[in-house]
């Protein structure tokens, strides 16, 4: 019996990075998942390699904008068609455009609250809708980051959005208790992943960055654990956050940043 046994899960953004990490530590310990990105292409090829070695009985996929509405509710139809219902969703899914703060334009505002803001709130009320529907409760699960905890130039609206996750956990989870659904999240720090391509592109472009990689060996520095995260340091607390060890908690952001806020 695996922590998360029998446990149907979505995990948005799950194409690769943390997503990716987070369903494959569900399905190691027992759950059944379905892998969800808007790269159509990469999650089905995610997804096919996980079903070699769990079977479609464990393992699905879809592809969805969590900024549309419609396809969210697709994706948690096709969940339950496939496992019968759903118990948790991680709203992972998350972009960062860095801009120097004078220059943040009104679309890099909305492109990166779109996705981080507009897109956990759409994925809350509609995984919450089922779990409501089903009477069974559940579990939500929103990744922040330490951008949530700390306002960091050059990423002025990812900032924002961050703490948009953290008001949204505790809104839904005074608003959901009732339901029997928790809501929780979790912030990582530095964690390489594909994401930090395009951040360092990004920051080379504005000026704010020399060569990739600086932006993250600079942050690596303070880290208290002495170096950045992998996808693997983040699933320990993830998959305790989807298991029944989790269930007395809601509301509450986890930190595994390494040591770099400490608030
Ligand atoms: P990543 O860029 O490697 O992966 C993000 C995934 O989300 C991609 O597969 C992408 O296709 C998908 N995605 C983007 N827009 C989408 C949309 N509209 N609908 C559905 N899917 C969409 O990023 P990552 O580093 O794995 O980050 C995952 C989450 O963790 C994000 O919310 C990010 O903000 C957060 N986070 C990352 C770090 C870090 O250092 N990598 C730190 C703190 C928090």
């Amino acid at each position: 019996m695996g922590r998360v046994s029998g446990r149907s899960c979505i995990v948005t953004g799950a194409a690769q990075g943390i997503g990716r990490a987070i369903a494959e530590a569900l399905l190691e310990e027992g759950a059944s998942v379905c892998f969800a990105d808007i790269n159509g292409d990469k999650i089905a090829k995610v997804a096919d390699a996980n079903l070699k070695t769990y079977g479609d009985s464990k393992v699905t996929h879809a592809q969805v904008d969590v900024t549309d509405r419609a396809t969210v509710r697709a994706m948690i139809d096709h969940t339950v068609a496939s496992f019968g219902r759903l118990d948790v969703k991680f709203n992972n899914a998350g972009v960062n455009r860095p801009m120097n703060f004078m220059d943040v334009t009104e679309d890099n505002w909305n492109f990166i609250m779109g996705v981080n803001g507009l897109g956990c709130m759409i994925g809350m009320q509609e995984a919450a809708r089922q779990m409501i529907a089903q009477g069974t409760g559940g579990k939500i699960i929103n990744t922040a980051s330490i951008a949530s905890r700390q306002g960091y130039d050059n990423v002025a609206p990812y900032c924002a959005s961050k703490f948009a996750v953290v008001a949204l956990t505790q809104s839904g989870a005074r608003d959901l208790a009732k339901h029997n659904i928790t809501v929780t999240g979790f912030a990582p720090g530095v964690v390489a992943t594909e994401m930090w391509e395009q951040v360092d592109q990004d920051l080379m472009d504005i000026g704010a960055a020399e060569r990739p990689g600086q932006a993250m060996e600079e942050f690596a520095s303070e880290i208290l654990r002495g170096r950045v995260a992998k996808p693997q340091d983040i699933t320990g607390t993830t998959t305790f956050l989807a298991s029944p060890e989790s269930d007395y908690m809601t509301g509450q952001i986890v930190m595994i940043d390494g040591g770099m806020t400490l608030v």
